[in-house]
């Protein structure tokens, strides 16, 4: 078996966040609703490529649908690491947008108007939205084996990656979406709530892969939060993949979960991690005893066969790690340790300082807070947690800034990133992206396109080159 073939069977993967926004607007005249806040964010965008759904000069997507979440896909990323710096671009992207807005909305709506964009997962209307985690997986690994032996890990996984929220009567509990999932996996996105949707889009190779499109997550605030969810969830499916190929025990068949739906709720409601949950089995386990299940089984696969899947899991000892240190934390509720980097505890921890500086903190200023934590726009908390170093960061302000315009190099991402670029600055070209598709047209001149089908490649097809000499041929 050659070291490429072994590779090619189970290593490589393909990470895309995708994160809807929420708006909200304060201190106004009389308030414009939200749909009208969102297309005057995206004035700039529809003035520049006619559309309220374009790609952006890092190959990521950026729209908004019908309604007001405004939503930002990052391009095709193959390490958590490179997912995670243009997540952060996208951030950076609707601060602008927002800012840009609210001095528009203070001519219209009064001087002390100011506009909210939220990064969370439900507005106060009690609607739910999405962070949805795309990985590209092996087709050979069934639906039922990601049901029996990913989602229980998706389901615990909160602990260290719920992002948190308090409720109307006051209740604290990990996860923004818990509440809203009922099925484990399903088709649909609008009847039922899945926590995996498997509409099949894999934007690749349909024979050898599927998309994987994890939508039980809350958007996370913290950096290194969303960098261990990628993570994290990449070492378990690497585990599923190569166990599957080589036709060898996971070591999780026993994960299995009786009720996802349920399960998923009673994760979310116990912070301890100890609360019992049924098991398919007909056994009892608890979040923290399946966590370190999976960490177990991980670190275990890491050191077995990391020579082989070296290639992508180079951060493995780094997240084995911090994996550790937080279910550890869980256990002795050590929230000044999670408060570092996981977005519950911080909020949590932040609340708690209050309460003891205002011992009659009411329910609606703690729901201000948890709000303000997630605004990208002119929320304050998060910000200053950060320079008071309570929240740990993985990337500087210049690489979040870099990220906003470099896509990846080694996904054809770098291929689209340079296509937007190019004819953003082609006077008189219409051009039009898609994940798999790039084309344009100048005045004159014959329209041209190119297919991208294989996310890895980052090679110029001789169509691309052809888009390519059309649209920097219009920039002369
Ligand atoms: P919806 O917004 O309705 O959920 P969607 O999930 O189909 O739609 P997009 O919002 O366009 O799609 O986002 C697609 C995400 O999938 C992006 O983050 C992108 O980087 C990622 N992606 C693209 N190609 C692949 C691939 N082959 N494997 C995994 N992820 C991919
Ligand atoms: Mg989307
Ligand atoms: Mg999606």
């Amino acid at each position: 078996r050659s070291e490429s073939h072994a590779m090619d069977m189970t290593l490589r993967r393909i990470f895309g966040i995708e994160t809807e926004y929420g708006i909200s607007v304060t201190d106004a005249d009389r308030d414009p609703d939200p749909g009208t806040v969102a297309m005057i964010m995206f004035r700039p965008i529809v003035a520049a490529s006619r559309s309220t759904n374009t790609y952006t000069p890092n190959g990521s997507r950026l729209y908004v649908d019908v309604g007001s979440h405004p939503e930002y896909a990052t391009a095709e990323a193959r390490r958590p690491i490179d997912a995670l710096r243009l997540d952060a671009a996208g951030e950076s992207t609707m601060r602008s947008l927002a800012m840009q807005a609210q001095d528009l909305l203070r001519e219209q709506y009064g001087p002390r108007t100011r506009i909210h964009v939220y990064k969370n997962n439900q507005d106060s209307a009690g609607h739910s939205f999405g962070c949805h985690e795309n990985y590209l997986v092996r087709r050979d690994i069934s639906l039922s084996l990601l049901g029996e032996q990913l989602i229980p890990f998706l389901v615990t996984r909160q602990l260290y990656t719920g992002a948190g929220t308090w409720s109307a009567d006051g209740q604290f509990q990990l996860s923004q979406r818990a509440d809203f999932l009922d099925d484990a996996i399903s088709a649909s996105t609008t009847r039922s709530r899945p926590m995996i949707n498997t509409r099949d889009e894999p934007h690749a190779d349909s024979d050898m892969y599927r998309r994987l499109h994890v939508i039980l997550g809350d958007s996370n605030r913290s950096q290194i939060a969303t960098w261990m969810k990628l993570t994290c969830t990449h070492l378990v499916l690497c585990i599923l993949e190569y166990c599957t190929h080589h036709c060898l025990d996971t070591g999780l068949a026993g994960m299995a979960l009786a009720d996802p739906g349920k399960a998923i709720k009673t994760v979310s409601h116990d912070p301890h991690g100890t609360a019992v949950l049924d098991m398919a089995d007909g056994s009892r386990k608890c979040a923290l005893e399946i966590q370190n299940t999976y960490l177990r089984v991980a670190d275990r696969f890491v050191r077995d066969h990391g020579d082989d899947i070296a290639l992508n899991i180079a951060d493995a000892p780094e997240c084995l790690e911090l994996w550790g240190k937080a279910l550890d934390a869980v256990h002795f509720s050590d929230i000044t340790e999670l408060a570092t980097w996981v977005d519950w505890a911080a909020k949590y921890r932040f609340v708690q300082s209050m309460q003891l500086r205002h011992p009659n903190l009411s329910v609606a200023r703690i729901r201000q807070f948890d709000l303000d934590y997630h605004d990208v726009a002119n929320g304050h908390i998060f910000d200053s947690l950060v320079s008071h170093a309570q929240m740990r960061t993985m990337l500087t302000e210049s690489d979040v800034e870099r990220a906003r315009t470099t896509p990846p190099s080694d996904t054809r991402a770098a291929l689209r990133g340079a296509f937007v670029t190019a004819a953003n600055n082609a006077p008189g070209c219409t051009w039009s992206a898609d994940w798999t598709h790039v084309s344009a047209s100048v005045p004159g001149a014959k329209s041209r396109e190119a297919e991208m089908l294989d996310p890895f490649d980052s090679q110029p097809s001789d169509d691309y080159k052809k888009v390519m000499e059309l649209v920097s041929g219009a920039a002369d």
